[in-house]
């Protein structure tokens, strides 16, 4: 039987096999179609790295086979050969998942050299320096990346001899310094390993691939994961490329570059370069890089070849390109290619000005904006009247835009500590590495002395959306000691300082930050998103403030006005407090009382707020120890309040103690046990909502939630309750007005029961956080603490607090959703959990044909795109 193919050559595929190839290879496979030069090679596809892990993490014999056979057609196709000393073929080995994972994976260059290559090396080229730099390069990407031998050894050893010579930069090295760098790096590895450095070509091949495979499943790569929802059985594709030198001399080089600025959009080739140079020292930023134009000078007819490319490229995928290119004596190639991260603003203005270009369609548009970047736009910016005494210390580059404030630390795990304990951190590194990621995700900001904009830090930052000013060479970092030094002032670990990543201004002070308008390219795009959407948007919000602001961002009405919210004022909890330690309903009634006038404020203030646009406001939900006073003395000043006594008041205090509060007295068991805590709120509602309409003329059809519904009867019960009260003040009121009452589904019950339920529910909103809580069987308070460990051990892959279950809880939303319209046709169906602002989510409303999502006003806009990017997905009709 033919064995299934594992290895691909890149004539062999194209861009549509991404899932096989990774975006690497597939891009790669693309470009040698398309006649770009591309240095020849073939990758390992992610089904090889699925049966990797299958096979118990080891390559079997027919991966083996394919490899081989791929690497003499290499051999055939470059005229080179492994291990040949006359001309030997070296190779790259670098990782591609489908969803590029900047930094995450690793590359190995000069792959193939050995104490007698190298020598093969120096011939052909007749340059000594080269060869040997090359190999001391192998050495250490080797050591660390398969071996996991630390790279700072290296560095040290790089930095003493270059001490010793009195070099300032590696180029300064001479070929006799280099070759002593290469003993020494051996001997550390010697040491290190205890055998010697691998000298046979097929089996450090061999072993970076394993190496590659590995690294998916390392810690950052891990988190790098959950952050982007890219699941764990993807894998990893291994592109084993030929490799081509950027180090050769005066005539070749090495850049990466953008079709356009990632930083603002600007339609202008944007990237850097180094002469004499291999692909790490750009991204490393050890040596500080030239802006692309300059390459007109120095290599003019490189940069016009460069420049038709890339204009092609960014036609051919009709997108922003980031592609990595190496010169080697004046003949330019491609290494890769891939769609470019860029920062929100940039994502935007892309988008925009690609539809007028005419490039792509609106629908097409609305793919090329990830939902979450959108967050970013929503990020603070200065205080204007704090940045006229803001003194700059130093100046870096903008690497991601945003204004940060915090506290500075100079490791990951200090930035991620002391954000756990609630402090604002800025995260201070030389430079950043694959390794720093959760402190960078803590981080309100990262300074980096070293790297360009494309630098690990810049890259990471961006697609973050976290302010970031890379390469500011002006501050002294000393990381061992924990502080730096700019303009003769030090700065120590928990010093404030402020970062903008606009400008690349570093301020020695806390600076105030504030929220940003927004307009232009997002005015338009959003425009779009709303023409294009089936799902509408609503929000959850309490107050006419929050309410305002979800307008602004764009949200069609309330989907979830949660009134326990507005009881735990300050001049309210007395009255609240009253209520529920109420022994007769006589008390109780009197302490509603004093509410009713508050909440009937407060609906107004909202219904005014939302003009005419639904509003859906929930009866009481929460467990009502949550309202209760602890502390003797608050429950003293109460007793005296209520004219009862201390011992009294503290008793039923007692009584009410619940052992699982979530699951006890709450939602709808409330009215059913007090029906007039029901016909408080629902006289506030509607009183309000004449009083509004009567005043504005709006079209205000008041939508009432009952919450924590798992039974018919017990909806009819609260519903009926509502109906009466509702019924008696319209009546009264001369006007006419219509309301609609609904329930929440959040019980599984309720979801079960769904045909049942829409006998009495005019709607329903799907309540994910309980519905999540009680399908799994998982404490919303308290899982936090354990899901960790379901995450390490790949039980789960994400929080189904943030992002839905489609599996479990998704079915029985469907299911409902299904069961309700047969029931009733016209019910109208929303959700209001937290996964009404996850894109994942808002994706699986739509698909299962709810009518609206409803999430926090800031996540409104992400809400919109999210939905628009669903309907060009899978339109409905
Ligand atoms: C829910 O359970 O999803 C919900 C929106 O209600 P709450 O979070 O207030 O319990
Ligand atoms: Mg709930």
């Amino acid at each position: 039987m033919a064995s299934k193919k594992y290895v691909y050559l890149f004539n062999e595929g194209n861009a549509s096999m991404k899932n096989l190839l990774g975006g690497k290879g597939a891009n790669l496979a693309e470009m040698t179609n398309l006649g770009i030069p591309v240095p020849q090679g073939f990758t390992v596809s992610t089904e090889a790295c699925t049966k990797y892990y299958e096979d118990g993490k080891k390559l079997s014999n027919d991966i083996v086979e394919q490899i081989y056979a791929s690497l003499s057609n290499i051999e055939k196709l470059t005229g080179k050969k492994f291990g040949n000393i006359e001309n030997p073929l070296l190779v790259s080995v670098r990782s591609g998942a489908r969803a590029s994972m900047p930094g995450m994976m690793d590359t190995i260059l000069n792959l193939g050299l050995n104490d007698e290559t190298v020598e093969g090396l120096l011939k052909l080229t007749n340059n000594e320096r080269f060869a040997y730099d090359s190999y001391r390069r192998f050495i250490q990407m080797f050591s660390d990346v398969v071996m996991g031998i630390e790279k700072r050894r290296f560095e040290d050893i790089l930095d003493e001899v270059k001490e010793s010579k009195g070099a300032k930069f590696d180029t300064d090295l001479s070929a006799s310094d280099l070759k002593d760098v290469v003993k020494k790096y051996k001997a550390l590895y010697e040491k290190e390993m205890g055998k010697e450095f691998p000298q046979e070509p097929k089996e450090q091949l061999l072993e970076a691939v394993t190496a590659v495979f590995r690294s998916w499943d390392n810690p950052r790569a891990i988190v790098y994961r959950r952050l982007n929802d890219i699941p764990s059985d993807w894998g990893t594709a291994v592109n084993v490329q030929s490799m081509v030198f950027g180090n050769m001399g005066e005539t070749s080089g090495t850049g990466v570059a953008f079709t356009r600025n990632p930083a603002t959009g600007e339609k202008l080739i944007f990237g850097e370069y180094l002469i004499n140079a291999q692909g790490e020292d750009v991204v490393a930023g050890i040596r500080t890089p030239q802006p692309i134009t300059k390459l007109h000078e120095d290599l003019p007819d490189c940069y016009e070849q460069f420049m038709d490319i890339a204009n092609r490229l960014e036609n051919h995928y009709k997108d922003m390109q980031d592609m990595e290119f190496t010169i080697e004596q004046g003949k330019l190639y491609f290494l890769q290619t891939r769609n470019g991260k860029r920062t929100a603003q940039a994502a935007l203005k892309i988008a925009v000005e690609m539809v007028e270009e005419g490039l792509i369609t609106k629908k097409e548009a609305m793919l090329k904006v990830d939902p979450k970047q959108l967050d970013s736009l929503l990020h603070p910016n200065f205080d204007q009247d704090e940045m006229k005494n803001a003194q700059v210390i130093a100046k870096g580059l903008p690497a991601s835009p945003g204004a940060a404030c915090g506290k500075v630390y100079f490791t990951a795990e200090d930035a991620k500590m002391h954000h756990e304990q609630g402090e604002k951190v800025v995260l201070v590194r030389l430079e950043t590495s694959p390794e720093d990621i959760e402190g960078m995700v803590a981080a309100e900001g990262i300074l980096t002395a070293r790297g360009g904009m494309t630098s690990h830090a810049a890259v990471v930052a961006r697609g973050m959306g976290t302010c970031c000013v890379a390469g500011c060479g002006d501050v002294k970092i000393n990381e061992d000691a924990k502080m730096f030094e700019v303009a003769g002032k030090v700065y120590h670990e928990g010093d404030y300082i402020s970062l903008d990543g606009s400008t690349g201004n570093v301020y020695g002070q806390a600076i105030k930050t504030v929220e940003p308008e927004i307009s232009g390219y997002f005015g338009i795009y959003m425009a779009w998103a709303d023409e294009i959407r089936a799902l509408k948007v609503r929000t959850n919000a309490d107050t006419p403030r929050d309410a305002s602001q979800a307008i602004k961002f764009g949200a069609q009405g309330i989907g979830l006005c949660r009134t326990e919210h507005m009881f735990f004022d300050e001049d309210r909890i007395p009255a609240v407090r009253e209520m529920i330690l109420s022994k007769t309903e006589e008390q109780r009634r009197k302490a509603l009382d004093k509410l009713l006038p508050m909440q009937r404020e407060d609906f107004i203030g909202i219904y005014e707020a939302m003009e005419d646009r639904p509003v859906t406001i929930r009866l009481l939900d929460p467990p009502l120890h949550e309202f209760l006073p602890h502390e003797d003395e608050d429950i003293r000043d109460l007793a005296k309040e209520m004219g009862i006594s201390f011992e009294d008041l503290k008793s039923t205090v007692e009584s009410l103690h619940e052992f699982n509060p979530m699951m006890g007295h709450r939602g709808c068991r409330l009215p059913v046990s007090y029906p007039e805590m029901a016909e408080m709120q629902t006289t506030a509602i509607i009183e309000a909502a004449i009083d509004v309409k009567k005043r504005n003329d709006y079209d205000i059809v008041p939508e009432i939630m009952i919450p924590l519904v798992g039974e018919l009867k017990e909806l009819k019960f609260v519903k009926d309750i509502v109906v009466r009260i509702a019924d008696e003040i319209i009546a009264k009121s001369g006007i006419n007005m219509k309301y609609l009452v609904g329930t929440m589904i959040e019980i599984p019950r309720a979801a079960l029961t769904a045909d049942e339920i829409a006998k009495e529910a005019e709607f329903f909103s799907f309540g994910t956080n309980d519905l999540t809580q009680m399908t799994f069987g998982f404490s919303r308070d308290d899982a936090g603490k354990f899901l960790k460990d379901y995450y390490d051990k790949k039980i789960y892959e994400s929080d189904p607090f943030a992002k839905l279950d489609q599996v479990g809880v998704g079915k029985l939303v469907k299911m409902a959703a299904e069961l309700g319209r047969k029931a009733r046709p016209d019910i109208h169906l929303g959700i209001c959990g937290e996964h009404g602002g996850d894109p994942s989510s808002v994706e699986f409303c739509h698909n299962v044909g709810l009518d609206y999502v409803s999430c926090s006003p800031f996540r409104v806009p992400v809400a919109r795109l999210a939905a628009a990017q669903a309907q060009v997905k899978s339109p409905r009709k």
